[in-house]
């Protein structure tokens, strides 16, 4: 098949590297039959909000990338003369927030923020991605709740907080006419209005993660905080009809939503206060394929949700996402049948906690090829980081000369 295109990674590095880095992050996707993580613009320090910003990742990714690295730009309130330098520079599109993104140098935006940026970008053929959460000002935990019940957690991001965000995008989006993306949707409670958005003619497509497909709320241990991400993981009945909506075309692609960080900012068992982020990177194609066979979803679709609509969402369809002559010769060689355990041994990002630990999966990955070469093969991963930054020329110049 295609090599997987995973549009949706956080990296991490410069400045958060003890969270994940380029080396071990692109090893891992190797060793998953990934081919190309497009980074997303926040948990880096810098975040990718500016030229010089994204200078100083690329040069912290240059010659250390086991697959091929394209970037999200970031758009927070007062960047917004940033954008053209970011979209010549060769970013994939923009990442904004309409909630508290988890950290301080990466703002969320307000109502009148985004409609400038679309203004902004409107003569332009960038995509605008959004964190669709939209916070409402109404306490949902008691303080006599256990922290440590998933359920308690749960309650503080409700489908609402989902629909609100939704819709206000949807609007935009029909409005503007522009290309707008909804990051990680975990609500089946928005699938009608981006239905309905869709058949209005508005150029909206939507993600939804691993997670949200395989896990529920009832399965999550007392606890067990490496299961929390937001927005959350919910009910089995909500899991089903994102299934419901993948098939039937409401939801575009599938991806990780990768957001490692270390042990020690997840184990303390509070679910109200342990970073939200689950890692999965390598892990994609065996995860969807077993939850998928049971289904009845056919290998063409799959290929479709991992790899092409995903490469067509960065703008890579030209070389990226499909196998026919002219694109780049990037494969995923696997076997459906075989299957395998998820042990930490075999896990090559950097923080192994992982809510998918001891699980058995179908579909082996047996080897990844990179524009001809293989990357990962028989267990082993190649020697040379292989990958390049999929960059425009100038910017990729001087952090070569530099
Ligand atoms: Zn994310």
């Amino acid at each position: 098949m295609p090599g997987i295109i995973d549009s949706h990674v956080h990296v991490n590095e410069p400045g958060r590297t003890e969270w994940e880095g380029f080396r071990t992050a692109t090893r891992a996707a190797a060793a998953g039959g990934v081919t190309t993580i497009a980074d997303m613009p926040l948990n880096s320090i810098p975040p990718t909000t500016t030229l010089v910003n994204l200078e100083a990742k690329a040069r912290a990714a240059y010659a250390k990338t086991f697959v091929d690295v394209a970037f999200w730009g970031g758009v927070v309130p007062g960047n917004r003369h940033e954008l053209r330098s970011l979209i010549d520079a060769g970013v994939v599109g923009f990442k904004c927030f309409l909630c508290p993104s988890g950290v301080d140098e990466f703002p969320h935006v307000s109502a009148d923020d985004v409609r400038e940026t679309l203004l902004e970008l409107l003569p332009t053929k960038t995509v605008l991605a959004f964190h669709a959460e939209y916070e409402r000002n109404e306490k949902t935990t008691r303080s006599t709740d256990n922290p440590e019940l998933y359920d308690t957690f749960l309650r503080t991001r409700p489908d609402l907080m989902e629909l609100d965000a939704v819709k206000l995008i949807c609007d935009w989006c029909t409005k503007y006419k522009f290309r707008c993306h909804i990051v990680h949707l975990s609500s089946a409670e928005c699938l009608t209005l981006i239905n309905d958005a869709k058949a209005r003619g508005a150029p909206l497509t939507v993600e939804t993660c691993y997670h949200y497909l395989i896990l529920t709320a009832e399965e999550i241990p007392a606890g067990s905080t490496e299961f929390k991400c937001c927005p959350p993981i919910r009910r089995k009945s909500n899991r089903e009809q994102l299934w419901h909506g993948v098939k039937n075309g409401t939801l575009d692609m599938i991806v990780s939503d990768h957001s490692p960080c270390v042990p020690e900012l997840k184990t303390r068992g509070n679910f109200l206060t342990a970073w939200g982020g689950i890692s999965s990177l390598q892990f994609g194609l065996p995860l969807i394929w077993t939850a998928a066979r049971t289904r009845g979803t056919p290998l063409s679709e799959i290929s479709k949700l991992l790899s092409s609509q995903p490469a067509r969402l960065c703008g890579l369809e030209d070389r990226k996402g499909n196998l026919s002559v002219g694109m780049d010769a990037d494969f995923v060689i696997w076997d459906p049948e075989e299957s395998l355990t998820v042990e930490a041994d075999d896990i090559h990002y950097k923080n192994k906690l992982t809510p998918y630990q001891g699980r058995n999966l179908f579909g082996r990955v047996i080897a990844t090829v990179l524009r001809g070469r293989y990357v990962f093969k028989d267990g082993k991963i190649c020697d040379e980081p292989a990958g390049r930054l999929l960059l425009n020329a100038d910017i990729l110049k001087a952090i070569e000369t530099r």
